[in-house]
């Protein structure tokens, strides 16, 4: 069986090619983005036959949903099953849970890869090792379909997921591509942000992407000893190429760069570790995202106490660093990336819930 190629991968130049009338593309795309079609039957103002030939010679759907948990906070996971089973997970994220604002942002978490190759120790995703690379249109059809399951409009993308997005960088890229274009998602660039392990010569591979999408660097230790402890990734590229790569980055175009910190009990949770994570970010006139852990089973880590966690965000503003302490979203759901798939995969295990805070 020789495999059909998914629509959602596709340009809209490539798939006007794949048409035997070229307007035909820019109909199947409406139908695909802007309608959220299901099917290649129910595209209903176009030819019977031709909707045929199209099930014939296009996949439509990249994804399936298995299972979705909504969190207290009305954060809302989705497990997603690929056709050779895999399964991953994303997550719809809306902007002020429980303020009676309502507000118009929603914040989709998108996967880039089955497991993760990377084996961060506090991490759940890189438990079993990486399976495979995600497709562009596995890719796409993540937001798609929270689309089309939530009933809401997905207004930013965070590629936070799943999987290293940097180790698929072609897939990925091409996927953000669509997601961004008019003719499918219509999602800015600024809108996207990349979250890395530290993959220092992709990250200057992304600097000069015409795209302006923004980058945000997990970087959890603020010298190669810590850094290391937690993350392997760090001997193969150390802090000093890893900040190098970041320099350039923000100096290309003048963008903006975010770290990510968790904060580790006894780990990484030093206020040495914070002023020297302070004297970091204020060179790259970047910001720092603190997240307190979240306790994945089988991992020893544990959080540290919410004084310590304030301390260590009181000495990074010291620095001029702007600096948020995350109170996490959906930690009743699991929602720290590979949780919900790892324990639908240990059937039998005990749902785990951490108490928000
Ligand atoms: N591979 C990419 C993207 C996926 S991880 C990266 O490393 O950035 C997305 C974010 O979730 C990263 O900052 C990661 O360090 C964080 N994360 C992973 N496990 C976590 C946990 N148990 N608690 C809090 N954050 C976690």
């Amino acid at each position: 069986m020789t495999a059909k190629p998914d629509i959602k991968s596709l340009y809209r130049d490539e798939l006007a090619k794949l048409c035997d009338q070229p307007y035909r593309a820019d109909q199947v795309l409406q139908w695909v983005y802007q309608k959220n079609a299901d099917s290649f039957a129910g595209m209903s103002n176009m030819p019977a036959a031709l909707r045929e030939q199209l099930a014939a010679q296009f996949e439509l759907n990249a994804v399936h949903s298995v299972h979705t948990r909504n969190a207290s906070d009305t954060t809302e996971k989705f497990l997603f099953q690929l056709r050779d089973r895999s399964l991953i997970e994303t997550v719809l994220i809306p902007a002020t849970p429980g303020l009676t604002t309502q507000s118009d942002r929603h914040t989709v978490c998108i996967s880039t890869q089955v497991g993760c190759a990377y084996g961060c120790k506090f991490c759940a995703s890189g438990l079993e090792g990486v399976k495979r690379n995600l497709t562009a249109a596995e890719i796409v059809d993540q937001v798609v379909h929270v689309q089309r399951l939530s009933g809401e409009r997905v207004s930013n993308i965070v590629v936070m997921g799943m999987g290293e997005p940097l180790a698929n960088y072609d897939n990925v890229l091409r996927a953000l591509r669509i997601i961004n274009a008019g003719w499918a998602l219509g999602i800015g660039a600024r809108k996207m942000t990349i979250s890395t392990v530290g993959l220092a010569p992709r990250i200057r591979q992304l600097a000069d992407e015409p795209m302006q999408i923004r980058l945000a660097i997990s970087l959890h230790g603020a010298t190669d000893d810590v850094r290391s402890q937690i993350m392997p990734v760090n001997k193969k590229h150390p802090l000093q190429e890893l900040l190098d790569a970041c320099d350039y980055y923000v100096n290309t175009r003048q963008r903006i760069l975010t770290f990510e910190y968790i904060l580790i009990e006894g780990v990484n949770d030093s206020l040495d570790q914070a002023h020297k994570l302070g004297a970091i970010a204020r060179r790259l006139r970047a910001k720092v995202n603190l997240i307190p852990y979240n306790p994945v089973d089988g991992l020893q880590w544990r959080r540290p106490g919410r004084d310590r966690c304030k301390m260590f965000a009181h000495t990074l503003k010291s620095h001029g660093i702007t600096a948020t302490l995350r109170t996490e979203k959906g930690t009743d759901i699991n929602a720290a990336c590979g949780q919900l798939r790892l324990q639908r995969q240990n059937v039998g295990m005990p749902e785990h819930t951490v108490a928000d805070q």
